[in-house]
């Protein structure tokens, strides 16, 4: 196998708690498991999250919500365990009867998804009750539906349905990393202007839910917690408050912007700090070779060697989703890897499936030893930076198969 991903269940499961404790009492967490969990592998970290206490789990689509269905079976969770799946980016026409049968619960914002969902109910032909989640768009202009004329049109669709329930009424903010933002302020004025809509229509949502890892991470100051008007929302109209990490739950988390901070200065993070990476990318060593000075290395000879240099040749590359912005050139650092727990730099170019590594000052490097990609030594933040990206893309861009690990 060319690389692969070792999931640290302690690690993921103490990050849950972490979250669900600073998300603190009164305040349910719904475990995001999209894209294939942060390209964790959501067949592994699923059955994780829900040993460790996740009653919800977020999807993107249908199919990632079935397999996760299917993984939690395989993996000893009893049906009555199951714990409830959201479909958090939309629907079409064509998995509507995949959600029906799957028992997810899809968020919906438009008339046409409840006609398709509706649709589907009939035809499965169980008289069921298919539960939805409204997503109230206040300013990300992505998804949901406005607190205008739209709504209600929406909500009157709602009640005029029965075979659908409004199970959850939710949102999500644009800037919830930045201390004390005026726009997540403004979104919470329209997501209240909507609850009020929903309960004149007569609804009564079971959950009311909001906010990403950042949110929990940002709640340091007491007038801005997003957290704790949450909980006053739903306590309002009697719903269940929920907030929803992805990235925090797999140990990492944006700093907090402050806006009258200096520019390398941030905002108090409430968990970031206690927060571990949960993936261990490895891979193995294929070749080693010595290389003189002035000889050069990978594509386009960007490398010149000064001295003498041992080097290992690793098998992966780009396609694996080792970023080429690692590449290190003469006069230019890279990336690196973990070899025997020390660091051993990137040389020239990361190629497609191939990438070269200086193991010089590392004695008793051998063909097959393992060597980390990332995990303790090298983050996502470290990947992150010198490809000019945030740790999401990198953990998502692994493409890997991953495993439970130590
Ligand atoms: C991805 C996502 C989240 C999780 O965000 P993180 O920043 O990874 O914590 C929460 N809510 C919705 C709607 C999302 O799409």
């Amino acid at each position: 196998m060319k690389s692969w991903v070792e999931i640290s269940e302690r690690r993921l499961a103490t990050n849950y708690r972490l979250l669900t404790e600073a998300a603190s009492v009164g305040m349910s967490v719904l475990a995001v498991v999209k894209a294939d969990a942060y390209g964790h592998g959501a067949a592994v970290c699923a059955p994780v999250l829900v040993r460790a206490g996740a009653r919800w789990l977020g999807v993107t689509d249908a199919q990632e919500g079935a397999a996760v269905g299917e993984a939690l079976a395989a993996a000893g969770v009893a049906a009555s365990e199951r714990p409830d799946i959201l479909v958090m980016s939309g629907l079409l026409a064509e998995d509507a009867d995949a959600i029906v049968q799957h028992r997810l619960v899809p968020v919906v914002w438009g008339r046409q998804q409840m006609e398709w969902l509706a649709d589907a109910v009939d035809r499965s032909g169980k008289g069921l009750r298919q539960r939805v989640h409204l997503e109230i768009d206040t300013g990300m202009a992505r998804q949901g539906v406005r607190a205008d004329a739209e709504l209600k049109a929406v909500l009157e669709y709602l009640s005029q349905h029965p075979s659908l329930e409004l199970d959850g009424v939710m949102t999500h903010f644009a800037s919830a990393e930045v201390a004390g933002s005026p726009q997540t302020l403004e979104q919470r004025m329209r997501f209240q202007q909507a609850m009020r809509e929903v309960s004149a229509a007569g609804l009564r949502p079971a959950w009311i839910h909001a906010g990403n890892s950042s949110t929990i991470d940002n709640s340091a100051s007491p007038q801005t917690d997003t957290l704790v008007w949450l909980r006053q929302l739903a306590g309002e109209y009697g719903a269940r408050a929920m907030v929803r990490p992805g990235l925090g739950l797999y140990g990492y988390c944006l700093l907090i912007e402050c806006a009258d901070c200096s520019n390398d200065k941030h905002a108090e993070a409430r968990v970031r700090p206690g927060l571990q990476p949960v993936m261990t990318w490895k891979t193995r060593v294929i070749g080693l070779r010595e290389v003189q000075a002035g000889e050069t290395v990978g594509y386009n000879a960007t490398f010149v060697a000064k001295q003498p240099m041992r080097l290992a040749l690793l098998p992966v590359g780009y396609a694996d989703g080792l970023r080429r912005e690692l590449s290190a050139a003469t006069g230019i650092v890279g990336g690196w890897v973990m070899v025997q727990g020390q660091r051993a730099a990137i040389v020239g170019r990361v190629s497609m499936n191939l990438t070269v590594v200086d193991v010089s000052g590392i004695t008793g490097v051998a063909v097959g030893d393992e060597v980390v990609l990332l995990g303790d030594g090298v983050t996502a933040d470290d990947h992150a930076l010198l490809a000019g990206t945030i740790a999401y893309e990198i953990v998502c861009g692994v493409r890997a198969p991953s495993r439970l690990g130590a």
